[in-house]
């Protein structure tokens, strides 16, 4: 029996790492649903296609075809997969997944990935909106000031330059467009469990969404 877990949040708060992990320890695949509105964004930005709902984005996404495949994500046909993770695209994705068409135009991708076997989804709304009926669902926060850190110190490791301030004030940016718009604003979907990982470790964080699931499992079979 396949089933899916939802990993919801903010950004930086550490989804991508432990999610990865949690489907890796679960031995199921990961669904990065950012990637996908990353890409989406990058396109329609390249193609000068305005962040605004109306007829130019609804025949614009008509065009578009966004495929995944295995960690890949392809538009029409081309891997954007190194393109979509600069912090222009961090701002790019949350300005574009604000517009309704946008998300409704990506809700079916998403929705198919459950048919392909038991997925971890990570992202802002998968809990709430794509998979409601999820097995189990988690919303995974941190302060921002924390969530700042660990992005600051991410760049630092790859050789990025970084401003701890700026990435503070792009974080806050991003929580209050991701927070306050119409479509699929961020919230804690029903039923989620909420995580603050202020002061935990992604490990600590990984094992308790994965000893969590698996009590959820565990139940079903009894
Ligand atoms: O998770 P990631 O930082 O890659 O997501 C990039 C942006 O895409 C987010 O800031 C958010 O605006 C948007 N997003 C979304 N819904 C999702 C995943 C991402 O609106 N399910």
């Amino acid at each position: 029996m396949s089933y899916v877990v939802t990993i919801d949040g903010p950004a930086g708060a550490g989804k991508s790492t432990v999610a990865k992990d949690v489907a890796s320890t679960l031995g199921i695949k990961y669904l990065d649903t950012g990637a996908i509105y990353r890409a989406i964004a990058l396109i329609l930005f390249e193609s000068e296609v305005k962040p605004v709902d109306d007829d130019i984005m609804r025949r614009a996404l008509e065009k578009i075809s966004i495929e995944l495949r295995g960690k890949s994500v392809l538009v029409n046909g081309f891997d954007v997969s190194g393109e979509i993770r600069t912090p222009e695209v961090d701002e790019l994705s949350s300005r574009y997944s604000a517009i309704p068409s946008v998300r409704q135009a990506l809700l079916g991708l998403q929705k198919e990935q459950e048919k392909h076997g038991s997925i971890v989804a990570e992202g802002r709304d998968v809990g709430s909106v794509v998979f409601p009926d999820a097995k189990a669902k988690f919303f995974l926060t941190a302060s921002p000031e924390a969530r700042a850190q660990r992005r600051y110190r991410e760049r630092i490791t790859k050789g990025i330059p970084a401003d701890y301030d700026e990435i503070l004030q792009a974080i806050k940016e991003r929580d209050i467009n991701d927070s306050t718009r119409k479509t699929s604003p961020l919230t804690v979907p029903d039923g989620a469990i909420y995580l603050d990982t202020s002061d935990m470790t992604e490990e600590e964080a990984v094992k308790f969404i994965t000893d969590k699931v698996k009590e959820v499992l565990s139940h079903e079979t009894e």
